[in-house]
């Protein structure tokens, strides 16, 4: 999102971390693994995500799976937005947790299920801060005030909104100027952060229990160096050029503005995550072929991945882009629009 892969300073970073460590660890971070460069870039997180601690794992997959199965269990109760990731979703499955799933943002569903639930039962609500085939954001204000009021932990996934959301990139809490509303804070190294990797933030207590009970982290290797120490600089770099967020999201209005003008439907994207919505999947295909002869990197979401007849186009604008360059994008895919029978 914000153009930072081959960035120098961070490539920099893992180039002298494999000069300090190699190139691995040989072991999980409860007995070898441990280096300083964990140390240092689990701190920079929880500074940036203005939380007490936060702890690492090796994939932002792996974060969701063994976050949620360490934190409920039988007996309790975790809510999920129908649209959430697939890792939310194994995760809950392997909790062994009673599994409801609310429809896409709506947070009456949700409040309705909560208030039906036995009030003894441990609460664990999870869901996609930005969603990523849509590029929709949750409603933070009122969720977290539903979670408050029926005692319900409240479990964000940052993967679309670390870098893009909130004046510093920050995330959501900071887009929505609600710090501390946010009781588990995860997201991934590998997509606005040009690493791998995933990270939960969050109080002291909470890090310190998943340190010692979350087997995704006790029995997986660490993550290498060089990762580990380009994620830790891509943060600096974020906080160091905030340009960067500020750029992604006039890019972001340019391309979706443009798209509206000349009568496209973005949906509800309030973010870098585009979607344009092409009616039929071969339409969705077809489109795509257009965009992608004529050098617009756009792809297809089709059935059964959206229900029928909402086939789209999915797009990502990044702060790297040129204006000229969203502009030239607008001009094709309205093109193309026009071509296939979208718009008239
Ligand atoms: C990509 C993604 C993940 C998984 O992150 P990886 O680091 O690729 O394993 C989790 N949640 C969401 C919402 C994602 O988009």
């Amino acid at each position: 999102y914000l153009g930072l892969v081959g960035h120098p300073r961070i490539n920099k970073a893992a180039q002298l971390a494999i000069e300090k460590y190699g190139t691995g660890t040989h072991g999980v971070r409860t007995l070898a693994g441990s280096l300083m460069i964990h140390k240092e870039l689990e701190e920079t997180l929880a500074q940036f995500k203005h939380t007490e601690d936060a702890l690492t794992f090796t994939s932002g997959y792996v974060t969701n799976l063994s976050v949620i199965s360490t934190l409920v269990a039988r007996g309790d109760i975790v809510f999920c937005d129908k649209l959430n990731h697939a890792s939310i979703y194994d995760g809950c499955l392997l909790s062994h947790a009673k599994f409801e799933r609310f429809e896409h943002n709506n947070l009456i569903d949700l409040e309705e299920r909560l208030s039906s639930a036995p009030q003894t039962s441990t609460k664990l609500v999870i869901v996609d801060a930005v969603f990523s085939m849509d590029g929709d954001l949750v409603d933070l204000p009122v969720l977290s005030a539903i979670c408050k009021k029926y005692h319900a932990w409240l479990m964000l996934d940052e993967a679309h909104s670390l870098g893009v959301l909130g004046k510093s990139g920050s995330g959501i809490e900071e887009h929505y100027n609600l710090p501390g509303s946010i009781d588990i804070k995860m997201g991934t190294l590998s997509k606005t952060i040009p690493s791998v990797g995933g990270y939960v933030a969050g109080n002291k207590d909470l890090i310190n229990y998943l340190r010692h009970a979350a087997r995704g982290y006790i029995f997986s290797a660490a993550l290498p160096p060089a990762q580990a120490s380009a994620a830790n600089e891509a943060i600096h770099v974020i906080i160091d050029e905030p340009w960067r967020v500020t750029k992604l999201s006039e890019n972001a209005n340019r391309f979706i503005g443009g798209l509206k003008q000349n009568g496209l439907d973005t949906m509800l994207t309030e973010t870098a995550i585009v979607p344009i919505l092409c009616g039929d999947d071969d339409i969705a295909f077809a489109m795509t072929r257009e965009a992608q002869h004529k050098l617009v990197f756009v792809l297809p979401v089709v059935s059964p991945a959206v229900p029928q007849g909402l086939a789209r186009l999915r797009a990502t604008v990044t702060a790297a882009h040129e204006s000229d360059a969203i502009d030239k994008a607008i001009d094709i895919i309205s093109e193309s629009a026009h071509q296939l029978g979208v718009l008239e």
